[in-house]
């Protein structure tokens, strides 16, 4: 199969992408450059739908989700191939050079492998499977806007705007892995935490301040073990305060405070037991601290769900059928659970299993960011044998 990869067309293709501009919520010239690419490859245009699932994306953004569609020659559930469109904004104006096995960023930018070299290596299969009328199921090729900023062309698709596949590969990710089965789920939270104002010197008695109640909470939490990293027996996880706001003038005693942060975890049921730790602390605190009328604070916690945990059983078939292929690409079939969002947490929640690997970009939204050439080429041959041996 390595032997079909068109190696010379792989890395220019990978080129013109990497020159191509995509922010979040922009990615409409990167778009046009797939488009282009896919049409080159064979593609025909009633396959491509620009601008999928855009009534559920933020209003500012500016293109939605492309998806192509390639009918099947051969009977069998459906395939789809994932891989983000946009880039951090790090990445503006990033001119890629060559050097030795490396593409590099010229300037002073990160290069926007991250996902550039995943969308050049769908995009190479989908060349190499065309050109030379390899035998495959229906395979959906998906790519997402807006991943950096919160997932949302993934939170936007629909599995029947793709066909409804039977599994996905999902192309993310920066340095060397293997499949990633498993990634953790995550919670925002906002605290808002209040008290009672007097004048600070006048009265102080009278005041509750916020600041004493949020203090002590977070000290509480540190002291047992519920703050940073969490290992407390079946329950692991992290937790972070990220931004303290509030008061208004030294000689108040503060009333308003907001606190955000956020809880990780591989597990449901931890990060659940982990807000429910938290918002305990908080109230603790808060009816803890009284003023001479016997008043004590308040607190109101406002959750939402980023991305929720996943892990796949090895007995599934997007799992066999990757770890059959990785060899085959000259890579080491093995599996893994990492502790980021991706993509993939959304696709596996809509129901559609997914596997996540890496098309050998390293040191993602960094200056020093590089693609790995052979690394890349392997990621296209891999998708490659998956889209075509069962
Ligand atoms: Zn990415």
């Amino acid at each position: 199969m390595k032997n079909l990869i068109d190696q010379k067309r792989a890395v220019q293709n990978l080129m013109d992408l990497l020159a191509a501009e995509g922010p979040s919520g922009g990615e409409g010239p990167v778009a046009d450059v797939v488009k282009q690419q896919l049409l080159n490859a064979g593609c025909r245009p009633e396959w491509i739908q620009e601008n999928v699932s855009r009534k559920r994306l933020p209003p500012n953004f500016t293109v939605g989700n492309l998806v192509v569609k390639i009918p099947g020659t051969v009977k069998a559930p459906r395939i789809m191939f994932s891989a983000h469109l946009d880039t951090v904004p790090i990445c503006r104006g990033a001119v890629p050079v060559k050097k030795g096995n490396r593409i590099v960023p010229k300037g002073k930018t990160a290069l926007g492998g991250d996902n550039r070299a995943s969308v050049a290596a769908i995009v190479t299969m989908a060349d190499t499977v065309l050109r030379n009328n390899l035998p495959h199921p229906p395979l959906t090729l998906l790519f997402p806007v807006g991943e950096e900023s919160g997932l949302h062309g993934a939170k936007a698709f629909k599995p029947s705007e793709g066909g409804n596949p039977a599994m996905c590969f999902n192309l993310d990710g920066s340095g060397e892995r293997g499949g990633v089965i498993g990634a953790l789920g995550a919670i925002r939270w906002i605290a808002e935490v209040r008290g009672k104002s007097v004048h600070a010197a006048v009265n102080p008695e009278g005041g509750v301040s916020s600041a004493v109640i949020a203090a002590n909470a977070i000290a509480e939490l540190k002291k047992e073990g519920w703050f940073g990293r969490i290992n407390k027996g079946a329950c692991k996880g992290t937790a972070n305060v990220g931004t303290l706001s509030g008061g208004e003038v030294d000689n108040q005693v503060m009333d308003q405070l907001k606190v955000t942060g956020e809880w990780r975890s591989h597990s449901s049921a931890s990060l659940k037991k982990i807000a429910t730790v938290w918002k305990k602390a908080f109230e603790k605190a808060a009816r803890g601290i009284k003023n001479n009328q016997g008043e004590c604070g308040s607190v109101e916690f406002f959750t939402a769900s980023d991305y929720r945990s996943f892990r796949l059983k090895n007995n599934e078939p997007v799992v066999q059928r990757f770890l059959k292929a990785a060899p085959k690409a000259g890579r080491k079939a093995y599996t893994e659970v990492i502790s980021a969002g991706l993509d993939a947490n959304i696709f596996n929640e809509i129901g559609i299993p997914t596997i996540t690997f890496d098309a050998g970009n390293h040191n993602a939204h960094d200056l020093n960011e590089y693609i790995d050439i052979p690394r890349y080429l392997e990621a296209c041959t891999l998708a490659t044998v998956l889209a075509t041996e069962g």
